[in-house]
């Protein structure tokens, strides 16, 4: 079976939908000409055979009266009757038989059975049942139509009446039997000639079906060769834009799928050219003011030493910066990598947050800003205590770098059965509704100078938004310019892989 299967996939040609439709066309027009080329002469023989037994029965019922009016099975010597048989004896090719009821032959056309007695079944049974009608059999390997027909006196008017209305008829003995072979040599020839014909027709016609079936899957998949070929040019950059091939429904499907795929890979493409534009733009900045730092002081060797330590330490301050842009870059690689290992743990959540937030107090001091952690629950969670550290630790320092002096930040933390959450409250200065889309896009920043001015990144939320993401949470935000901001954190309490 394993074997089978294996050939199976390694047979371009068994595997090929065009092999299959090779086969369905070939069955499907090739089994009505072999029918047809069977049947048309079986059934014709049959109908001809039928007709000619009727037309044998007639003639006999004709002659079978006139056995009757002339009382022949009392006196055969009847010139006019005895021609008459030998007539249809030679019309038909056949031989007349004329037996009495003690199934003795009284006349035979051939002269050779005169005298002697048939047993035949279906002779004693015309015979012995007195309802029985003409009986015909057809013998085609010895090539004759055997009719028999019981030689009876038609029943007068009355008596059919009599008979209908449900009494016996009485009166209808049977004096004899009729019995005639017919010659169907004729009817062979003809039916051989046309089993000729129609084996040469049959013939003729599987011959276009079979051209058929090697044209038709082409041709029915044509479109399917455009798609390929649409794709390939796409991969190997010929064409950017994937044309549509609507030709079928199947095609356009895919078509369709492929060209959001292309979509996808060109917004793809797009936002990492842009990643590296910013990235270098980020990275390029503190260059430049340390550049211009630097060669302020070269060019004037007579510089006083106080302002030499005021533009050193004004290098060390971007050389700072520099760093923390690389270090949180290498945190966006880190939480984007979809791989990246989750090292989960039972965390105290309430505890982990007063531990964040007691190293940000003295930062927060700095400008009057309070902090508080309102704990609505005890809560202890699966997480990945690091990754997790980022979320909040950038949430409660935006909180923070975002705030007016003497603002608040408020951390809450609550829970139901499945999930965990925290929201980051601050007094600060809020964040316009149309940035809300782009707020966790890495490097956007509402106010550009400002961010830089306070030493911001423009990185944290997109860190804080991947780690959710890796625990299978959420983050949302409320906001109002000049009143403050809500970060909504929604993380399960236990992390499924
Ligand atoms: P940054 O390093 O600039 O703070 P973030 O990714 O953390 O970068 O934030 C992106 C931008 O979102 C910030 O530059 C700021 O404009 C805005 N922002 C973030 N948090 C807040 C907040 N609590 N209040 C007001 N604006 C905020």
């Amino acid at each position: 079976m394993h074997k089978l299967k294996k050939f199976y996939y390694n047979s371009r040609i068994l595997r090929s939908i065009r092999l299959r439709i090779f086969l369905l066309v070939l069955t499907a027009g090739i089994l009505p000409c072999l029918i047809l080329s069977f049947s048309l002469p079986r059934g014709y023989e049959s109908r001809i055979v039928n007709a000619r037994a009727s037309e044998v029965q007639t003639q006999l019922r004709v002659l079978s009266n006139q056995l009757i009016s002339s009382d022949y099975f009392h006196n055969t010597d009847n010139e006019i009757i005895n021609t008459e048989l030998t007539q249809i004896a030679s019309f038909y090719d056949g031989r007349v038989l004329v037996i009495d009821d003690t199934l003795r032959v009284i006349r035979d056309t051939f002269a050779v059975s005169e005298g002697k007695t048939i047993v035949s079944e279906d002779v004693v049974r015309c015979l012995s049942q007195p309802g029985t009608e003409a009986v015909s059999r057809y013998v085609p390997e010895d090539r004759y139509i055997e009719v028999i027909l019981p030689v009876r006196q038609t029943p007068s008017l009355q008596e059919t009446e009599y008979a209908a209305s449900g009494a016996e008829a009485g009166t209808a003995q049977t004096q004899g039997v009729l019995l005639v072979s017919v010659s169907t040599e004729s009817i062979e020839a003809a039916v051989s000639s046309l089993e000729r014909f129609a084996l040469l027709l049959g013939a003729v016609l599987s011959l276009i079906v079979f051209a058929a079936a090697l044209i038709v899957p082409g041709i029915l998949l044509i479109p399917f060769d455009k798609l390929t070929k649409v794709i390939s040019d796409v991969s190997s950059g010929f064409s950017t834009e994937p044309v549509k091939v609507d030709d079928y429904i199947e095609t356009q499907r895919i078509s369709d799928a492929f060209g959001e795929v292309v979509t996808r890979m060109r917004t793809l493409d797009e936002s990492r050219q842009e990643f590296v534009t910013n990235v270098s733009h980020e990275l390029k900045t503190p260059m430049t003011s340390m550049k211009v730092l630097a060669d302020s002081l070269l060019s004037d060797p007579d510089t006083p030493a106080e302002t030499y330590r005021e533009f050193l330490s004004d290098i060390d301050t971007e050389i700072d910066r520099e760093n923390r842009i690389i270090e949180e870059l290498l945190n966006v690689s880190r939480l984007e990598n979809k791989k990246a290992a989750m090292n989960i743990s039972q965390v105290n959540i309430n505890e982990f947050l007063e531990t964040i937030l007691k190293n940000i107090r003295p930062l927060a001091a700095k400008r009057d800003i309070e902090l508080t952690l309102v704990s609505e629950r005890e809560v202890i969670a699966e997480v990945d205590e690091v990754k997790l550290g980022m979320v909040f630790r950038n949430l409660i320092d935006n909180a923070v770098k975002y705030n007016k002096e003497h603002g608040k930040v408020i951390v809450t933390v609550n829970s139901d059965h499945k999930n965990f959450y925290v929201s980051v409250r601050d007094t600060g200065i809020g964040i316009p509704e149309e940035s809300f889309p782009n707020i966790y896009e890495r490097f956007y920043r509402v106010d550009k100078s400002r961010s830089r001015q306070i030493g911001g990144t423009g990185l944290g939320l997109s860190i804080a938004k991947a780690s959710v993401l890796l625990h299978k949470g959420s983050i949302s935000l409320e906001s109002e310019p000049d009143v403050g901001t809500v970060f909504h954190v929604t993380i399960p309490l236990n992390y499924v892989a």
